[in-house]
């Protein structure tokens, strides 16, 4: 965690509080952290930083909480926040998103996803996705007129581009080459990059799959890390999954307990992957 994941949190928190008051939200830092696992000096950072974004006098207690807002509230609507995703990738100046995921009565039904690394066409970098009511959205990151986006509709296993976790921890590399070979997608290309930056990849057609299987049988994922994804790529037309084809469940609090895995596609090729995956990991996963 860096001072950057309190200041972004405090910064969308207060503004979700203020445009929507006593509405749930589940965000990935806590104010009793930052007070402490946060030395003096770089909460004396948050709170100079934090003020110059707001162009407003902060303190320590108004950032404590703002951070905490909207924690444990009772709301048919809940704001599912990742105020840094990917971290390590921003800390080793790779890729990084700044996530929003919008739950109505627990169904995932829109989301916001800031990906300031993310390549453009115009040679520059950043770029802004959302999702809303059925469809989604790009526009630059500093501002202007948003495009319409669809998931490609490549089937052609020579075309494919699929998108994998740098960190190793976060999922089984060797397994997805396995699976990758048993869909026919062995000759495919492969990026690994951070962040739910891979979501936007797919929503965008810039990519045709994203593979997460589990190290581990029961992996505790994160509703932050895939709540802002899975409406955008949803609201382009796209597939997300976990890897025996049922829906990711988000009624369950921030941990996905019911989820295994995520396979997220294009749609086109998400039945085949499927498969794929049932025919490699079923006997070992109960599938
Ligand atoms: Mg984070």
């Amino acid at each position: 965690v860096t001072i950057a994941d309190y200041g972004s949190q405090a910064i969308l928190c207060r503004a979700i509080s203020l445009a929507f008051p006593g509405e749930a939200i589940q965000a990935e830092e806590q104010g009793s952290q930052f007070m402490t696992l946060v030395p003096d000096e770089q909460r004396e950072q948050v709170i100079q930083l934090v003020g110059e974004a707001l162009g407003e006098s902060v303190t320590e207690m108004k950032i404590v909480y703002w951070l905490d807002s909207g924690h444990g509230a009772q709301s048919e609507r809940t704001w599912v926040i990742d105020p840094i995703d990917g971290t390590k990738g921003f800390i080793a100046l790779r890729r990084y998103s700044i996530c929003v995921g919008i739950l109505d009565k627990g169904q995932v039904v829109g989301g916001v996803i800031g990906s300031p690394g993310y390549p453009r066409s115009d040679g520059k970098e950043g770029l802004l996705f959302q999702a809303q009511n059925g469809d989604a959205y790009v526009e630059p990151l500093e501002g202007g007129t948003p495009r319409w986006i669809q998931a490609s509709d490549l089937t052609d296993a020579r075309m494919i581009r699929v998108v994998e976790s740098v960190e190793r921890d976060h999922a089984n590399l060797e397994m997805m080459a396995r699976v990758r070979q048993a869909a026919g997608l062995a000759g495919a290309q492969v990026e690994s990059l951070d962040s739910q930056d891979k979501y936007a990849m797919v929503a965008c057609g810039d990519a045709d799959l994203y593979l997460r299987l589990p190290r581990e049988v029961a992996p505790k994922h994160k509703a932050w890390d895939h709540a802002a994804g899975t409406a955008l790529v949803m609201a382009a037309g796209g597939m997300v999954t976990d890897i025996d084809g049922s829906p990711l469940d988000f009624s369950l609090g921030p941990i996905l307990l019911k989820n295994k895995g995520m396979i997220v596609s294009n749609g086109r090729i998400h039945e085949r992957v499927l498969k794929a995956v049932r025919e490699t990991l079923g006997a070992e996963w109960g599938l």
